[in-house]
């Protein structure tokens, strides 16, 4: 079977694999479990200096990526296996676990395109979301240099929820955002540490009680930090 695949669209192709190479995404990544590709934007410029950028129409300060040479590089990708496209940008869908499991189990390749500068000619982002289904998705409320540090995130999520990739299902079973809700606390030894206790509980050996006190706790951080989920759940409960 094919690895699963992920092709990066960057002016920065040396970046990669970088903290993908490494723990248990990387090896994966040598047991070939997934695959990793790099497009090099710069090799689809046109004149002697490789430019990519231009300035903005209307004025303002930065450069913004040429929408012929982006497209250029996403026509280089291979489409013969199923892919999505994606653009990197604060602009996009937040990233939740939902999407990543979609784009895990849905697709053989996820092609991101990563920005730099001050963003992509949003003309080629509507091409390609007209012609190829590009999505747009962005990591979080905030503004990063590129979309490197995104692709990371993004992959590493991905990653992760591929078979082989965690050794027991049950890890990803029981983790923050199943079923709307944060996670409920871990422990481990020492038993006692800094005058704090593990909750008797889970030392009882009643599978039930710790079932329940975990469901407990997880429905009480989950009310306390995060309202927006705990409105979500209590939604889908009743
Ligand atoms: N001018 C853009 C704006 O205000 O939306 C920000 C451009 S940012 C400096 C350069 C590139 O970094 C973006 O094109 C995108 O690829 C990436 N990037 C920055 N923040 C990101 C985020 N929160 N999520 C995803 N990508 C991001």
């Amino acid at each position: 079977m094919l690895p699963w695949k992920a092709t990066i669209l960057t002016l920065f192709p040396e970046m990669f694999p970088g903290p993908l190479a490494h723990s248990l995404v990387g090896r994966a990544l040598e047991d070939k479990i997934w695959a990793l590709n790099t497009i090099n934007i710069r090799d689809y410029a046109t004149d002697k200096h490789r430019t990519v950028d231009d300035t903005c129409f209307g004025g303002g300060a930065g450069m913004v990526l040429r929408s012929d040479i982006i497209d250029a590089a996403l026509r280089a990708v291979d489409t013969s296996v199923k892919t999505q496209f994606i653009y990197l940008t604060p602009r996009g869908k937040p990233l939740t676990q939902k999407i990543v499991k979609r784009l895990t189990h849905d697709t053989s390749q996820l092609a991101i395109l990563c920005g730099r500068y001050e963003g992509v000619d949003d003309r080629v982002i509507e091409s390609w979301t007209e012609s190829h289904g590009l999505e747009e998705i962005s990591v979080g409320d905030y503004v990063l240099t590129g979309g490197e540090i995104p692709a990371f995130t993004l992959l590493d999520a991905c990653v992760r929820l591929l078979p082989g990739v965690i050794g027991k299902q049950e890890s990803l079973d029981n983790e923050s955002f199943e079923l709307e809700l944060l996670e409920h606390p871990q422990y481990t030894r020492p038993q006692t540490w800094n005058n704090k206790i593990v909750p008797d509980v889970l030392l009882s050996g009643d599978h039930k009680k710790i079932a329940a006190w975990r469901q407990n706790e997880a429905e009480k951080i989950t009310q306390v930090r995060r309202p927006d989920l705990w409105a979500v759940y209590q939604n889908k409960k009743t």
